[in-house]
């Protein structure tokens, strides 16, 4: 629990709560997620690690990190559990 406080204390994504927002800001394949602004990648076996961004990116925050594997599961999880409870 502990864990999952202090991750969530460094995410500079609050934005990111639609998956249109995350498409703005994220390229994805099957295995990897690309920042659209500096085209740094991250596998989907790094998801627990923050996201290095290449150096200048405009996108990449001083203070926080991105989790955008975490961002994306978060997502769909919220619109799967949206559509299952429509009657
Ligand atoms: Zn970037």
């Amino acid at each position: 629990m502990e864990e999952t406080r202090q991750h969530r204390s460094l995410r500079a994504v609050p934005n990111d709560r639609t998956l249109h927002d995350w498409k703005n800001h994220w390229i994805h394949d099957e295995t990897a997620i690309y920042c659209a602004q500096c085209l740094a990648s991250q596998s989907v076996l790094d998801a627990q690690a923050p996201f290095v961004h290449h150096r200048g990116c405009g996108y990449a925050h001083p203070l926080f990190a991105h989790y955008p594997w975490q961002d994306l599961a978060r997502i769909l999880r919220a619109d799967m559990l949206k559509e299952l409870s429509r009657p």
